[in-house]
């Protein structure tokens, strides 16, 4: 089969690969909407997570399942199902203990396009079929299905680890698709006033429509000083990282409140050490909380997620700005991903 690879670090390309077998709870899904993510770029352009070679890149993709394995119950060839960006092994000790997104390891419930093949392939393969897909209804557009597999559960997983509380003033930086999901998912969660920071305009007009008040261009100053000023020098209660470098973190660390929280769900894929300033963290006892996390995957978080799209909680088509059709479409969309001009937010491959 035919599927787009990352070669080695800073190479991608065509590749030909044997069609992947489904084991006895496995699937096998022909996609048919698929989008790339920054996340492959900081892995293929940055290596940030180590070199990989001839690895088929993607973890984005809603499909039609072709086959199945013995002991799947749920789903059969031909559904129609949404795939999350991490599907973790659910059988394994460490599960009892941790959350899904680290079974088997650090990270490793991302598997697709980091520890095994992704889905940027004709077919691709689905660890434990029952536990990670969805059915995906009939209502919902494949842009829409394709943007809750990583942007949403990442966006409002951002949302999450900020916990916010209703009435709180939030911080949103970067305003990506991932941060624009972040801004939602503070909207939906109860913040009060929601401050967003970035400079594409579609990005700004979505953050807009999605729910933020304020919105902060970091080309045009500091952005820690241009927040400070907003607040009258007081600062926010939650802060959410969604774009920038790991220098992001000193501007996380002086915007929020004392006893306030950081929540981090950026993919730093370069520098060594990331640096949070001393004095603005109260000298260490300011009681600001830092959190980082992936994206929660598995299908009971899908099928919660499509809750929210089915009912008209949320529209999460309106990111697709760059619509292609056709596998051949891969490269391109990715090139977007990479060099992102001004207009674009999200790019959807319809295959
Ligand atoms: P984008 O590049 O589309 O968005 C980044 C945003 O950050 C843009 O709004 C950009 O502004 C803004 N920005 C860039 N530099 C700065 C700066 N110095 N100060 C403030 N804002 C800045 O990325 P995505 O939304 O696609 O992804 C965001 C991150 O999330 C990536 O690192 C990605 O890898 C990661 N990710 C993490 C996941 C997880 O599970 N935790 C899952 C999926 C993605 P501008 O408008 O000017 O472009
Ligand atoms: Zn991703």
């Amino acid at each position: 089969m035919k599927a787009f690879a990352m070669l080695k670090i800073g190479e991608t390309g065509w590749i030909e690969k044997e069609k992947p077998v489904a084991g006895p709870y496995d699937a096998i899904v022909k996609p048919l909407a698929v989008a790339p993510c920054t996340s492959d770029i900081h892995t293929v352009f940055e290596g940030g997570v180590g070199e990989r070679n001839n690895m088929i890149l993607g973890h984005e993709a809603v499909g039609q399942v072709v086959e199945i394995g013995d002991e799947v119950e749920d789903f059969q060839p031909g559904d129609k199902v949404v795939v999350p960006a991490i599907t973790p092994s659910w059988n394994t000790r460490e599960i009892q203990n941790e959350r899904h997104q680290h079974s088997g390891g650090m990270l490793a419930g991302w598997k697709f396009s980091n520890i095994k093949d992704g889905v940027f392939a004709e077919y691709f393969h689905v660890d434990d079929a029952d536990m990670n897909l969805a059915h995906l209804p009939e209502n919902i557009s494949l842009e829409s299905a394709v943007m809750i597999t990583d942007m949403m559960t990442t966006g409002f997983h951002g949302a999450e680890m900020a916990e916010i509380e209703f009435g709180d003033t939030v911080a949103v930086i970067g305003i990506g698709p991932v941060g624009l999901m972040a801004v939602a998912g503070s909207s939906l969660k109860g913040a009060g006033r929601i401050i967003a920071v970035g400079s594409r305009p579609n990005c700004v007009k979505v953050a807009q429509e999605y729910g933020a008040h304020d919105i902060i261009n970091y080309k045009n100053g500091d952005t820690a000083e241009q927040i400070m000023d907003l607040t009258d020098g007081k600062g926010v209660d939650r802060t959410i990282i969604a774009g920038g470098n790991i220098n992001i973190f000193s501007t996380a660390v002086k915007i929020t409140k004392a006893n306030g929280n950081i929540a981090n769900i950026n993919y730093f894929g370069e520098g060594e050490n990331i640096p949070i300033n001393r004095a603005e963290w109260g000298c260490g006892m300011a009681h600001k909380t830092i959190r980082g996390g992936l994206c929660p995957g598995g299908r009971v978080r899908m099928e919660k997620l499509i809750e929210l799209v089915k009912y008209e909680k949320i529209d999460p088509s309106m990111m697709a700005t760059h619509v292609y059709e056709g596998i051949d479409k891969i490269e391109d969309a990715l090139l977007l991903m990479k060099d992102k001009p001004r207009d674009l937010i999200k790019p959807v491959v319809k295959m």
